[in-house]
């Protein structure tokens, strides 16, 4: 792992960027990709807003009633099919560059850049990726290279939007000992307040942190939480062979009964998944859904249709159904979608290294 170099890309306000490419009169403007505002008293969601959005103080996530209140001369947009599509062309771009990807949601990506065998080099390519998404797709993305995983996201982020920013092995610690832990991903809002309550507020008070005190808040992730503090964090890309199945999940900010929200969150979860099941050339057989309660109770159900599909309507379909199915209006702390019993259109698509690997 001593020379790995991993970049993570990730595409700037993706939703509402495929929106203002499509629509050049966009320009400028406030766009928010979400629910229905209904004038102020729609129900649901932002899922992306535009940078323009951003400064008025709007966010994913954000109920769309408030939005409405800070910026009701914003552009509002219901989301639709054709970012998974866009997305899927995107990950198809990014293969040429990469032996190895890791996709991890609709507009974000692990590349293992190893090969290049420096950061010069590194550097150079994620230069040329963004120019060559921006010439082919129209379309800005911020790239973070650096020596594992966690630090690649990191950098990611530091520089959005349009970023390309290196974390070279030598100066890794130091670039990361000042930044606030709410860097570290996973670690959201809540997390953060309670870790500066007990003054952990950076990734130099969380490394030279008591393990033990570390382990009353963080209970089996307190290692690993202090090795990506303490720059000693050597993760690389997870292995992506053709598999069986695919799935996406995401955890709440906070535990939440918001039918709406979840229902947001389960058609982003889907367009990710389509968009991966484009990528990769297969159909899926199953839907499942995953749904965690607050104090980590796990259900999960799934459904066979009735043949195999790579249409994103149905997907959306089945997983709805099955959340209405079990739901009972309890707290929710996750919801994750998984495709199973994949069927691979083209073998061809999957080299003999990913079968044997
Ligand atoms: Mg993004």
């Amino acid at each position: 792992m001593e020379n790995q170099i991993i970049a993570h890309l990730d595409m700037d306000s993706f939703y509402a960027s495929v929106e203002i490419r499509d629509d050049p009169s966009l320009t400028g403007q406030p766009v928010v990709v979400g629910s229905d505002p209904q004038e102020g008293k729609g129900r649901g969601v932002i899922s992306t807003c535009s940078y323009e959005a951003r400064r008025y103080g709007l966010h994913s996530g954000m109920p769309i009633s408030q939005a409405w209140q800070l910026c009701p001369h914003a552009v509002y947009i219901r989301p639709s099919g054709k970012y998974s599509i866009v997305s899927a062309r995107i990950m198809e771009i990014l293969q040429y560059y990469t032996q190895h990807l890791e996709q991890v949601s609709i507009d974000e990506a692990y590349l293992d850049f190893s090969d290049c065998g420096s950061y010069d080099q590194a550097e150079e390519r994620a230069f040329f990726i963004k120019k060559v998404l921006q010439e082919h797709e129209g379309l800005s993305c911020s790239i973070g290279i650096a020596p594992a995983r966690s630090y690649a996201k990191i950098a990611s982020d530091l520089q959005k939007p349009n970023g390309l920013t290196i974390i070279r092995p030598d100066n890794l610690k130091k670039i990361i000992s000042s930044l606030t832990v709410d860097k570290i991903p996973g670690i959201g809002k809540k997390s953060y307040a309670l870790l500066q309550s007990r003054k952990l507020s950076t990734f130099k008070d969380l490394a030279e942190a008591d393990i033990q005190l570390l382990q009353e808040i963080f209970g089996a992730w307190a290692v690993r939480v202090q090795d990506i503090a303490s720059g000693n964090d050597i993760s690389g890309l997870k292995d992506q062979g053709p598999r069986q199945s695919i799935g996406r999940e995401t955890t709440f900010a906070e535990d939440t009964t918001d039918p709406d929200l979840i229902s947001t969150t389960l058609d982003d979860l889907a367009r990710s998944l389509h968009a991966e099941l484009l990528r990769v050339h297969a159909r899926t057989r199953t839907v499942g859904i995953r749904i965690r309660y607050t104090g980590f109770v796990t259900y999960t159900r799934s459904v066979s249709l009735s043949h195999a599909d790579d249409n994103l309507a149905s997907i959306m379909k089945a997983a709805h159904s099955l959340i209405e199915e079990c739901w009972e209006g309890k707290p929710v702390r996750l919801i994750g979608i998984r495709l199973s019993g994949l069927v691979y259109h083209d073998p061809k698509q999957c080299t003999l290294d990913q079968f044997f690997s």
